[in-house]
């Protein structure tokens, strides 16, 4: 028999280990995998380049102007990773460094922002088979998806984990206390925004990982699913 398809949505903190468990089991069970967090990056990554943010301050009128002109793709490289392009160029590695997530809670706070994004995912999960993450997945973009996961952990451990892996791809001049900071900004911001604030569906499990390995969230999550499509 055919086992069935489903939608997997993760959603939770920032830097809590989400997209590795979600790219664990895309892999693992043949499905997509789209990072969700890295679209919001890759716009806010589009109004820096085009001077659109100054302070706190995100130019709304011509970033509604602009939405129609960025274009945002997922191609896998080399190495088998799927790396985020932003109108024809492959920005993967600068959406990931503290200037883009110091303003990208404000950007993806607006709403047609968000409403941009929101159908773009809902067309690239529209035939199943997909693992999602982000903040609004089990809420907003797939709110009937067969499998919820809420992933949460401590703030330092967060803040611990996103100082490793900047170190580990080779950035310098980081701080721990300014990714702490970061972490904990972008929680308050998307747990209080007005449109798809994060928060934990109520029909999602919910993981705190902050004391277990990523084999055994990856093992639990993998569990999770096949209860799901063997049901
Ligand atoms: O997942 P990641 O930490 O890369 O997400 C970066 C930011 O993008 C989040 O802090 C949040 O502001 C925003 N985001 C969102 N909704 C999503 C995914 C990410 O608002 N579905």
């Amino acid at each position: 028999m055919k086992q069935k398809r489903i939608t997997v949505a993760i959603d939770g903190h920032s830097s809590c280990g989400k997209s590795t468990m979600a790219k664990a089991l895309a892999k693992r069970v043949g499905y997509a995998y789209i990072d969700t967090g890295a679209m919001y990056r890759a716009v806010t990554l589009y109004c820096l380049e085009h001077d659109m943010i100054k302070g706190d301050e995100v130019n709304k009128p011509r970033l509604r102007r602009h939405i129609p002109k960025i274009e945002i793709t997922f191609q896998v490289n080399e190495e088998g990773k799927s790396d985020t392009w932003l109108n024809g160029k492959n920005v993967e590695k600068e959406i990931r460094g503290m200037e883009v997530s110091n303003k990208v809670s404000l950007v993806s706070a607006i709403g047609f922002v968000r409403r941009a994004m929101v159908a773009q995912q809902q067309a690239m999960g529209k035939n199943k088979g997909i693992v999602m993450d982000g903040r609004d997945i089990g809420t907003a973009v797939f709110p009937d998806a067969e499998l919820k996961v809420f992933v949460t952990a401590s703030a330092k451990v967060r803040a611990q984990r996103r100082f490793d892996e900047l170190l580990g791809k080779g950035e310098t001049g980081i701080n721990f206390d300014d990714i702490l900071r970061n972490v904990e900004e972008r929680d308050y911001i998307d747990s209080h925004r007005e449109v798809n604030p994060l928060r934990q569906a109520t029909d999602a499990l919910v993981l705190d990982n902050s004391n277990i390995t990523i084999a055994e969230q990856q093992q639990w999550l993998l569990q999770k699913y096949e209860e799901v499509v063997k049901s």
